[in-house]
């Protein structure tokens, strides 16, 4: 490429097309929605053409957010195998910002009572998303330089482009990223679905021992035919490529080598920021660190039904889930409580039923300490990061994290296990430099977890030192006009046919 050509690329406005299972704060379930909201917004706000494709799901609240019918884009018929099915889009926008989302409304396969469901047309639901995408992008007459898939909702993108729509000039530029979010979700389903996904004339290019076991996996197809396949941070794109953490994809991600790449996600401060947080019963910041946080404090022990304190509080908020390892915690957990009265833990989360029973059990145990809120509550979840002293997340995988990166920015130190972006964005405290923002584990076992609590206790008369240690966490710069640019480099390359 010449320098003048290189310069022009730099300069270029890029047409991005960016498609998701989940966009917050329409859908969601996890940090894919989170990522899916603020990246695109990010990219806007520089001066992108950023399409979002995502479903029109029966669980979003039709009477929050305003949807406007896109005239040249209703009731479009889409042949999936034997199965015809009708979409349309809707136009939305995230309260306070001009990014345009494209909201694929087809109620027969989206208006169900969750985003993701163990129906036995799972696969026709993401199918359609993915054909949609293209369908969108035709009808607008628009070429993305890049289609943006994440996870295996919509990993169909990269075999699409190569096959059903190569005919296709709009689409001849079209560069494809596949971001992995989570390799544990793969979107496996008989190998029989494959003429209802349209590609009955390209079994070749479906992974063929899976094939032959009857069996075709998104994921897996997104991650063959992607032009970069990216995960959500460095430490976790060397993991996946292991067996102990690649979920039965490590030989396959091996193969493609370099193309597989790490970028930490960014934060959006709009939405999580102690000075500006609305759902906080006090703000503050670096200068008024400790009266906010004791405040804050107080008013969730007490919202709570907890005991006053001036021991430690430790939160969590989370999916419960296995990959998470908060099973971990029980023993440790226990034992802390036991013999420390004045540690307190509140948690929030729902999930597997052996998990809640951990923490209703814990609740029971110490009720005056222990405080258990089931469900999602996203302003309680606020107020833990902000009145919790510890951020328990001992997870066994963990591919970025964002609620470690929440904590940092309100003052809370993340007790993490080192596993993916846990490792990359929380170093373990450092008494005599003075360094680090948290404390950190290496096994995913109980001694583990214990041992990290106990580093915990110990540091906490040392009140310079803890508060060395969450200034130092305040200070890190994870937002997303930090974390958008290694994506932007990316797609500048791609689009100079890099
Ligand atoms: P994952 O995507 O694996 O669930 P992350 O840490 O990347 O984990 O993102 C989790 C996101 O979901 C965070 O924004 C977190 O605050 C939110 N979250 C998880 N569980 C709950 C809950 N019970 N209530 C409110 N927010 C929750």
């Amino acid at each position: 490429m010449t320098t003048a050509m290189a310069d022009d690329t730099q300069k270029e406005r890029l047409r991005i097309g960016f498609a998701a299972a989940e966009v917050a704060p329409f859908s969601k379930t996890g940090g894919l929605a989170d990522v899916a909201s603020a990246l695109p917004l990010e990219l806007h706000r520089r001066g992108h053409d950023v399409r979002v494709f995502t479903p029109l799901h029966g669980t979003i609240d039709l009477d929050r957010f305003p949807f406007v019918p896109v005239e040249f884009l209703q009731d479009i018929p889409i042949q999936l195998g034997p199965y015809r099915v009708t979409f349309s889009a809707y136009v939305g926008r995230a309260p306070g910002t001009d990014l345009d989302l494209y909201f694929i409304h087809c109620p027969e396969l989206f208006f169900r009572d969750s985003i993701y469901t163990g129906d036995a047309d799972e696969f026709l639901r993401f199918a359609l998303l993915n054909h949609a995408v293209f369908t969108c992008c035709q009808r607008m007459g628009w070429a993305p330089h890049v289609l943006h898939a994440n996870d295996w909702h919509t990993a169909l993108l990269p075999l699409f482009r190569r096959t059903l729509y190569a005919w296709d000039q709009l689409f001849a530029g079209t560069r494809t990223v596949l971001t992995i979010h989570n390799i544990a979700y793969q979107g496996a389903f008989p190998a029989r679905i494959v003429d209802d996904l349209g590609l009955a004339a390209h079994r070749q290019l479906l992974h063929q021992d899976d094939l032959a076991a009857g069996v075709v996996n998104f994921l897996k197809t997104g991650i063959l035919w992607a032009d970069v396949v990216s995960t959500v941070s460095e430490t976790y794109a060397r993991e996946i490529c292991t067996p102990a953490f690649g979920v039965g994809i490590d030989g396959l991600l091996r193969q493609r080598g370099g193309s597989v790449i790490g970028i930490v996600n960014g934060v959006d401060y709009s939405t999580w920021d102690p000075t500006n947080d609305p759902h906080l019963p006090q703000r503050y910041g670096i200068d008024d660190l400790a009266a906010g946080k004791k405040a804050n404090k107080a008013a969730l022990l007490a919202g709570s039904h907890l005991a006053p304190t001036d021991g430690p509080l430790f939160g969590i908020v989370s999916r419960l889930t296995h990959q998470k390892g908060l099973d971990l915690l029980e023993a440790p957990l226990a034992g802390m409580l036991r013999h420390r009265r004045d540690t307190r833990l509140v948690a929030l989360g729902s999930g597997e039923a052996s998990l809640e029973q951990m923490f209703l059990d814990l609740a029971s145990k110490f009720p005056d300490r222990v405080a258990f809120h089931r469900g999602y509550n996203e302003p309680l979840a606020h107020q833990i990061e902000a009145a919790a002293d510890v951020f328990l997340m001992p997870s066994r995988f963990e591919p970025c994290g964002l609620n470690q990166l929440y904590s940092l920015r309100y003052g809370t130190a993340p007790l993490v296990r080192r596993t993916g972006g846990l490792a990359d964005t929380v170093a373990h405290f450092d008494r005599d430099h003075g360094e680090g923002n948290g404390f950190v584990f290496n096994h995913a076992d109980s001694s583990g977890v214990g041992w990290a609590l106990e580093q915990a206790l110990a540091l906490w008369p040392d009140r310079d030192a803890w508060h060395r240690m969450r200034t130092n966490g305040m200070k890190r710069d994870f937002s997303w006009q930090r974390q958008a640019t290694p994506y932007e480099n990316l797609y500048r390359l791609l689009a100079a046919g890099a």
